[in-house]
């Protein structure tokens, strides 16, 4: 596909608060678009835009050579598109519904069973961020058909394609998320210790929380280990574990003096706190990745 090509059609397969923000984007950048959902109302304003109401969900996957499915779990993926499977044979489905890995590989399985080439995909936004510049999707499976739909796909956001491995854009996302829920919790925590002062907390997460998270990314490269070792960064920088580790203490000795519970935080820190002592002389931040690692059983 290059510039000069008519938008391609496309199917998309749940209209939920996501699958309608992508059914529009798609609508909003010419592609003919069909639209299919359990509840079928909820494809009213697209239709109204000019999308395809398809009546059956095999007049749904054989309207389109891109069928984008985006539903609740995996379970309901399977339960609506087990009874067509055979329809979806030289079609491409590209499944953007949250999961785990295995269940991206299963899927991919399955669907390389009936003909269809398959890409898995996790999209990091919310539904208003659908089709703009801060929204990005990973992806990953068949790269040729990454590479034939892949404008198609950048409408929704910049299309990111992370390797041929089924299991890899979940994985990916799982992972993103996973930071953006550590990091969620760790603001929750600032919030209730700074609560426990009848501060102004819109002005605190305003004016310094945002700021100061912001600025903390700059220490991300410490986490990563360089060529399989501790980064010298690390151990070199003007931030050593033992002086991070007395600043936890001292969080966690003054979350109990406020009454906030530092469970949360004393769980999180106990890698950290694995690399003080002199056995950890010269390890690093990027230790902690390792640590965290359970072992394999
Ligand atoms: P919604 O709850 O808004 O929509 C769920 C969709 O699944 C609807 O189309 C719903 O149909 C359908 N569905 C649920 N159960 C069944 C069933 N038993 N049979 C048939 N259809 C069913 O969720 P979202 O649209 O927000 O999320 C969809 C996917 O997008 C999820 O995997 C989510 O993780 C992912 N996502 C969502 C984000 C968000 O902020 N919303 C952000 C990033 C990813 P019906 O309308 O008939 O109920």
């Amino acid at each position: 596909m290059n510039e000069h090509d008519p938008p391609v059609p496309v199917t998309v397969i749940g209209l939920g608060a996501m699958g309608k923000a992508l059914a529009a984007a798609f609508l909003a950048a010419g592609h003919p678009t069909t639209v299919w959902n359990r509840s079928a109302g909820k494809a009213d304003s697209l239709v109204a835009d000019g999308a395809t109401r398809a009546a059956t969900i095999t007049e749904a996957v054989t309207a389109s050579p891109l069928v984008v499915v985006c539903l609740l779990d995996y379970p309901v993926l399977h339960e609506i598109l087990d009874p067509v499977g055979d329809a979806l044979a030289g079609r491409a489905l590209v499944n953007l519904t949250n999961g785990t890995p295995d269940q991206a590989r299963e899927t991919a399985t399955w669907a390389t069973e009936r003909g269809a080439d398959y890409l898995d995909g996790g999209i990091m936004a919310v539904p208003p961020m659908i089709g703009q510049p801060e929204a990005f999707v990973l992806y990953s499976g068949s790269r040729p058909v990454f590479d034939q739909y892949e404008q198609a796909l950048n409408r929704l956001g910049i299309a990111k394609y992370v390797g041929a491995a089924a299991g890899l854009a979940s994985l990916y996302d799982l992972a993103l998320l996973s930071a953006m829920y550590g990091q969620f919790a760790g603001a929750s925590h600032a919030l209730a210790l700074v609560g426990t002062e009848k501060a102004d907390l819109a002005d605190f997460a305003s004016s310094l929380l945002g700021p100061w998270l912001t600025a903390a990314t700059v220490a991300l490269p410490l986490l990563v280990q360089q060529n399989g070792t501790s980064t010298q960064a690390a151990a070199e920088s003007d931030s050593p574990p033992d002086m991070q580790t007395v600043a936890i203490a001292n969080i966690v000795t003054a979350s109990n003096a406020q009454n906030v519970d530092r469970a949360l935080l004393s769980h999180l820190l106990i890698p950290l706190r694995d690399l003080i002592g002199p056995p950890a002389h010269g390890r690093g931040l990027a230790d902690m990745v390792d640590l965290i690692k359970k072992p394999v059983e």
